[in-house]
């Protein structure tokens, strides 16, 4: 369901009239070469489209604009291939709504030392012509991603890429929407925040659903859709013996399929692009909401238990983020830890709702009883998660302003056997060791739910946290609590007058 290969970041030149026809037909003839380059990079997943170049304040106002109102239209690279006095910028600048990277390269990689005159000059610009933007942009205290280098360069290519997926996730946010079934677990703080204030900074909107709309759907379900999911189960998932035809539990894996189908449909007809639910509002439902909200988070919707709606929504975005790459963006939740004084672990899991777009191998489709929510036995996937580089993120609601804490973190492979916790489960080292790391984590106010990703970087994360306008925190290699304890200190001083 999340595809953005359609999607397209337009690639705006700026110059001037002062150079004539001849100089500016140069201009876009390199600048073509430069946007088709991007374009047909495997490094950029986007297309990059050439605009015109802007030579006036009308024309760059024109442009702008017309890119916030293209539906398609993610972001835009700016480039100052010669000189652009930047005060034509002010206008189009202060009505772009779009994310804004600013690419600063030449045409020329190298200087012709034997060769060079004015005539090049009047062209190779970027330099000081670059510095005359960004200044504009700064002095319009616009937030914006600047890339640097040579744009043939594979580095180059690959941090634009980057940063069009961390536009394509906050394009995906706007105007999305997503489905709360029930409200937000009784007395949980975290959890919950001003939803109004969510709407106005990030553009998604929640609303809550009566359980009773879901149940009306779940119980319309047909057998043979369910009959016909049960065999996709069978196909996809090593499945527990009870499980199988004649088994003791067969029922529940009926019950199960039907609650995904009703859950789905639900979905599709309105439009979400994820979900919160509680154990605490299920009524007339048989089971907790276990493989049916595994297998969509998978297919891509952003869940979160409990309510957590911002959870949800952030696991939303970072699937988009990372879409189409190795590795998964998951729901999340800090479990249990592993205190071994040689190496301490972070063991992350959920009750059941664990996506299996982590699962090392093949998940087992397994059931089993769940001492909370006073509801049958819910089936469930089980697996473990895999070894590598990732991060976790949380989204909290600060009253002031939302702060986005990232912790950098190496997954682990689960060794152990685990035969009496029923639930699929990923293990990390938190950078720069456990001890700091937990400790900034909870000095940052960060939530017990996250998204851990295995293919987002910590800059992407402070990319989509820029977008937004919110605070970024970050825990990684180099914190330590001192710094920590003053970055926190001096953002809140900054959030007070913002
Ligand atoms: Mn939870």
């Amino acid at each position: 369901m999340i595809d953005i290969s359609t999607k397209e970041v337009w690639f705006i030149t700026g110059s001037q009239d002062l150079y004539g026809d001849e100089a500016l037909k140069q201009v876009a003839k390199n600048s073509t070469e430069i946007a088709n380059t991007l374009n047909n990079s495997a490094l950029i997943p986007v297309n990059v489209v050439f605009k015109p170049i802007v030579k006036s304040s009308d024309e760059i106002f024109e442009t702008l604009t017309a890119a916030n109102q293209e539906k398609n239209c993610i972001g835009v690279i700016t480039w100052m291939h010669t000189f652009s006095p930047a005060k034509m910028w002010i206008r189009g600048l202060t009505a772009l709504q779009k994310p804004l990277c600013h690419l600063h390269t030449q045409y020329n990689r190298d200087i012709p030392w034997g060769t060079i005159d004015m005539d090049f000059m009047n062209l190779n610009q970027a330099a000081h012509g670059d510095r005359e933007f960004g200044f504009m942009v700064s002095r319009l205290r616009k937030n914006r991603k600047v890339v640097v280098g040579h744009w043939s360069l594979d580095t180059v290519q690959k941090k634009i890429g980057d940063w069009t997926r961390v536009a394509a996730g906050w394009d995906d946010w706007q105007g999305a929407k997503f489905a709360r079934f029930g409200d937000n677990m009784r007395f949980v703080a975290v959890t919950d925040g001003d939803k109004v204030e969510a709407e106005t900074k990030f553009g998604f909107s929640v609303n809550s659903y009566g359980i009773g709309d879901l149940v009306k759907l779940i119980d319309a379900v047909s057998d043979d859709a369910v009959n016909d999911l049960v065999k996709e189960y069978e196909a996809s998932y090593h499945m527990a013996e009870e499980l199988l035809e004649g088994g003791e539990k067969r029922q529940s894996l009926f019950d199960a399929a039907r609650i995904e189908l009703g859950l789905e449909k639900f979905l599709v007809d309105g439009g979400f692009k994820g979900f919160s639910d509680t154990f605490e509002d299920l009524y007339g439902m048989k089971q907790l909401p276990g493989i049916a909200v595994q297998r969509l988070m998978q297919k891509g919707y952003g869940f979160a238990g409990e309510g957590d709606w911002k959870t949800a929504a952030l696991t939303r975005a970072m699937k988009v983020i990372g879409s189409g790459l190795e590795g998964g963006n998951a729901f999340m939740e800090d479990y249990t830890y592993h205190l071994d004084p040689a190496a301490p672990r972070i063991l992350g899991s959920h009750m059941l709702e664990v996506d299996p777009v982590l699962a090392a191998d093949k998940p087992s489709c397994e059931v089993h009883p769940l001492g909370i929510g006073g509801k049958e036995d819910p089936v469930r996937l089980v697996f473990n998660g895999r070894a590598g580089d990732s991060l976790v993120a949380g989204l909290m609601d600060f009253g002031n302003r939302f702060r986005l804490l990232i912790n950098k973190t190496v997954g682990e492979e689960v060794t152990e056997a685990l035969p009496n916790l029923p639930v699929a489960r990923v293990m990390w080292k938190p950078l720069p060791d456990f001890e700091t790391a937990c400790e900034a984590w909870i000095l940052g106010g960060g939530a017990h739910h996250t998204c851990y990703s295995e293919n987002i970087s910590v800059e992407q994360m402070e990319d989509f946290a820029e977008m937004a306008g919110i605070e970024a925190l970050v825990i990684d290699e180099n914190t330590t609590i001192r710094d920590f304890k003053n970055t926190i200190k001096a953002n809140e001083a900054y959030y007070m007058f913002k």
